[in-house]
């Protein structure tokens, strides 16, 4: 078959498919095809697993990413960590200085006490999904500018459909303010259940903060004490 009719028939599955999804989305019921064995599926699914997306794929996809600024700055792209099928997913703002290093999200200081938050829920890390908004290092740490994270977010958006887990937790203003689209200060967001693609979303306040105002510590754990119900609500806690 030729190359550019398979390109068409790619496309045309994939077009299909973010149909379904977007219709799914809506709670609007699509048409189903009986097949010869009697099992009934949506006509695009089966044949589109073979093109399936998966973190892999993104992170091929992502290669040696040089769509904005912050690649000539990086030393490491940190894409994130983590069990693929993870029910829980925890999204910061972007690489650190020893993030950058390492090329893995939250391993400096900030990283550790992430793990002892984690450790006190009864979770490693490796039962969670880690990752930033940003994927490279932004220089001395600064804010993100918005045509980086426009130029990055989508990424994110494509590695959470995929885990599509029963609970996010936003770290930080930053990473809480680009998944909901909001201004609202971190302060009155943390605690209370947002949703994001109709998951539910936790705001809290970035570990690296918490360093700043030990303070805090007592507000996050008691934001986390809500996500460990919402996980044991969920099913399977
Ligand atoms: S921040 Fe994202 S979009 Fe920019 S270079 Fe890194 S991976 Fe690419």
């Amino acid at each position: 078959m030729p190359d550019q009719v398979i390109n068409e028939i790619r496309e045309a599955l994939v077009l299909a498919r973010s149909q379904f999804e977007y219709l799914s989305d809506l709670g609007i019921e699509t048409q189903t095809t009986e097949f010869h064995d009697g099992s009934k599926n949506h006509p695009c699914i089966g044949t589109y697993s073979a093109l399936q997306e998966t973190l892999d794929t993104i992170r091929t996809d992502l290669g040696d990413c040089q769509r904005c600024g912050l690649a000539a700055s990086r030393t490491k792209l940190v894409f994130g960590v983590g069990n693929p099928n993870a029910r829980l997913v925890l999204v910061g703002e972007a690489p650190g200085r020893e993030e950058d290093l390492k090329g893995e999200p939250f391993v400096g200081e900030a990283g550790q006490l992430l793990d002892r938050i984690l450790l006190a829920m009864g979770m490693q890390r490796e039962d969670v999904y880690l990752c930033n908004v940003l994927k490279c290092r932004p220089p001395d740490n600064r804010d993100p500018n918005p045509d980086e994270v426009a130029t990055c977010e989508p990424f994110l958006v494509r590695q959470l459909a995929v885990i599509r887990p029963q609970v996010i937790v936003g770290l930080g203003r930053f990473a809480v303010h680009s998944l909901l689209k909001t201004k609202t200060p971190i302060s009155r967001l943390r605690g209370e259940w947002q949703r994001y693609q109709g998951i539910p979303l936790m705001p809290t306040y970035h570990p690296a903060y918490l360093l700043r105002n030990p303070e805090a510590k007592r507000d996050v754990w008691e934001d986390m004490k809500e996500v460990l119900r919402m996980l044991n609500a969920e099913g399977g806690g």
